[in-house]
């Protein structure tokens, strides 16, 4: 399959990602204008990922910073050619609002401030991106929606594979059931953690474990391929070193029931690397290994290896994002997407502790 025969299959059937972004459409005709990005948190995804892709991107660029660590303003300053009066910390945020330089903010802190940073965003009268998991609970992840609207911005989620080839070909295959109905979903995400001071070993900071930070991947993929919402979970957590996993979960497998069905085997963990989303249907399988990473994804079916270029996930997710918001259409990654997981991730933390399984 060429290029374009793999965007043009993309138009159907896609239940919940029928829409697909239009950054792919040829011939490509640059926007006028490019939105202008504020990133607020410069850490790891910030400056080797997101920073780095917006040299790329064709509908948006980097016009402002937030940052708590007055280090960081003059070499982001320097590299980036970044006016001090686009330089904000989390005190002098809210003044954003008074800058037409900036469109977006795009939140990239710990995720116990994401809906904070996400409400005054939108207050400030910005368009917001926040990076996964959403918020630390479903009742935060309805404040951030209520803000945004409120407020008539979008809200997108920093899911960057509803906008990757190989994961956009894997949800065809499993939501036009290319190979019949799914079945069977196995699928994990998780690496072995270092640093045991992070913040994402800090409850209040990261809101859990493995499951909030890299956990969330996976219910997307089994959502996804799908294009069903569970009705059921059962989970089980360990910890086998307290010490360092005094406050969060170190592992957690568990189950997921779909209405068709399907049922999804699960594991997140920070006690070693894995990563692959397989999918068991009627008539064949199909999967992606590695699946959630930055990439080259690989994937393949039970016929066929894919054959989809790598793209700059970074770069094509903020491109799909604000070409959306140009457009005055909404995103198909928005706060409601990170809503639905955050139920689930509820769900999960409530079976693991109660050892029932749990209904949604
Ligand atoms: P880092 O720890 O590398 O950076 C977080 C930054 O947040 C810090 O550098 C700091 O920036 C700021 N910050 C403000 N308050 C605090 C605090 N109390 N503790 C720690 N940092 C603070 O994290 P990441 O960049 O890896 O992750 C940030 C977010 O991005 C998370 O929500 C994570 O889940 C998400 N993420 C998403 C990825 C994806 O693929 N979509 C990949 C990686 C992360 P400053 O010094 O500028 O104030």
């Amino acid at each position: 399959m060429n290029r374009r025969n793999f965007v043009n299959t993309l138009g159907i059937g896609m239940g919940g990602l029928s829409v697909f972004p239009n950054v792919y459409a040829s011939p490509f005709e640059p926007p006028q204008k490019k939105l202008g990005i504020a990133l607020v948190g410069l850490g790891y995804y910030s400056e080797f990922k997101l920073a780095p892709a917006l040299l790329e991107t064709k509908y948006c660029k980097l016009t402002g910073i937030v940052t708590g660590t007055p280090e960081k303003e003059e070499k982001w300053a320097k590299k980036y050619n970044i006016p001090s009066k686009n330089i904000y910390t989390y005190e002098t945020y809210d003044q954003i609002a008074d800058n037409p330089d900036i469109d977006v903010v795009y939140i990239v802190l710990p995720n116990g401030m994401h809906a904070e940073y996400t409400v005054r965003g939108a207050q400030a009268g910005k368009h917001v991106i926040c990076e996964k998991p959403m918020a630390n609970s479903v009742a935060e992840c309805e404040e951030m929606i209520a803000a945004c609207k409120a407020a008539g911005k979008q809200l997108a989620i920093g899911y960057r594979l509803h906008y990757e080839p190989h994961t956009r070909e894997i949800i065809r295959l499993g939501q036009e059931q290319v190979f019949g109905p799914v079945k069977l979903i196995e699928a994990g995400f998780g690496f072995k953690i270092g640093d045991p001071t992070q913040w994402r070993l800090n409850k209040k900071l990261a809101g859990g474990g493995p499951m909030m930070d890299v956990g969330v991947y996976v219910i997307q993929g089994t959502r996804y391929v799908t294009g069903e919402e569970p009705i059921a979970v059962t989970a089980r957590s360990w910890v086998t070193d307290p010490v360092k996993f005094h406050d969060v979960e170190e592992t957690t497998l568990w189950d997921m029931e779909f209405p068709s069905g399907a049922v999804a085997s699960c594991t997140t963990t920070y006690a070693t690397n894995t990563e692959r989303l397989r999918v068991n249907a009627e008539k064949g399988w199909f999967e992606l290994s590695p699946a959630f990473s930055y990439g080259p994804i690989k994937g393949r079916t039970s016929k066929e290896a894919f054959a989809f270029p790598h793209t700059n996930h970074q770069a094509v997710h903020m491109d799909g994002v604000c070409k959306s918001i140009m457009d005055g259409e909404p995103n198909i990654v928005p706060g409601e997407e990170g809503l639905r997981d955050m139920k689930v991730i509820e769900a999960i933390y409530k079976s693991a502790e109660t050892g029932k399984r749990v209904t949604l």
